[in-house]
């Protein structure tokens, strides 16, 4: 169904982002990866989805923490139908001791890239007449949970400027949504495991039993799969009309 379109997905080749463009590639969009690094598995992994689907992918590195990076890698995609804002960063600190360089960078990362690789691609949409904006943001861009002040500043705020977006393309057909998931087992909460057994004074296996999950009623965690098939769903054309809204797979956190 996705045939014929191109998709360029932020902070691809690991976890959440690289789970998405799998999915988007299964219903025939060509992918667009990112990350920061420029290494040959980088751009293994686009030659792999290649082979795997037959749809074209290719790999663009660009740091999302420079605005003016996040601009080149949709100049240099030069068709982006269909914009993922994935890439995303993590650190945990209680706010009076949240060392300022990660504060500044979880905001550019999680939040300003957005601005602007969105700012790029919606020239490109317009003129293609039909685009699909899915920013990845997280349950904690609807709640928050202490010591991630700036995860969760960004967060919230890459659901307000969804919501602007969707209006400023209302008239247009494009459409853009944010995607919340709960937790998902990816390298990303994988590192949060250490400093947060620190924190509460828990083991491992405690630390994903009562602080992660303890919020996910389902008491599972959500799969790249899912947010992949999220994703490919909010480019549907049954999800025409769905637009400036946020969309939650997060087994439940977010009812209680
Ligand atoms: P991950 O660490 O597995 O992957 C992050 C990706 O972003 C990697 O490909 C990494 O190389 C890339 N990246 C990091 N810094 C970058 C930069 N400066 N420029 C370009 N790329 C960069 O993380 P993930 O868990 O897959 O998270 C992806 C997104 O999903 C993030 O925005 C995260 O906040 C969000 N999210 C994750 C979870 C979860 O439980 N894993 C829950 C909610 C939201």
């Amino acid at each position: 169904p996705l045939s014929g379109k191109t998709a360029v997905i932020t902070g691809s080749t690991s976890g959440i982002g690289l789970g998405v463009a799998k999915e988007l590639a299964k219903a025939g969009a060509n992918v667009v990866l990112n990350s920061f690094t420029n290494s040959e598995e980088d751009h293994a992994l686009a030659k792999e989805i290649s082979d795997v689907t037959g749809v074209e992918a290719r790999y663009i590195q660009a740091d999302m923490s420079d605005g003016a990076a996040c601009r080149a890698l949709i100049e240099q995609a030069g068709v982006c139908d269909i914009l993922v804002n994935n890439a995303g960063i993590q650190h945990v600190a209680p706010i009076d001791e949240f060392p300022v360089d990660k504060w500044n960078a979880i905001i550019a990362i999680n939040m300003n890239s957005a601005f602007h690789t969105t700012a790029a691609a919606l020239p490109m949409m317009r003129k293609a007449g039909w685009g699909r904006v899915v920013n990845i943001a997280s349950a904690h861009g609807l709640t928050a949970s202490p010591y991630k002040a700036a995860y969760v500043a960004a967060k919230h705020g890459i659901v307000g400027m969804t919501k602007v977006v969707a209006l400023e393309t209302a008239r247009d057909p494009i459409t853009a949504n944010a995607i919340c998931p709960g937790y998902v087992l990816t390298p990303l909460v994988e590192a949060q495991i250490p400093d947060t057994m620190e924190k509460y004074g828990m083991g491992r296996d405690e630390v994903i039993e009562k602080v992660m999950l303890e919020r996910q009623p389902s008491k599972e965690f959500a799969t790249v799969e899912q947010l992949g098939g999220t994703a490919v769903f909010l480019c549907s054309d049954a999800a025409t009309q769905i637009t400036g809204t946020t969309l939650s797979v997060d087994g439940g956190w977010t009812a209680l």
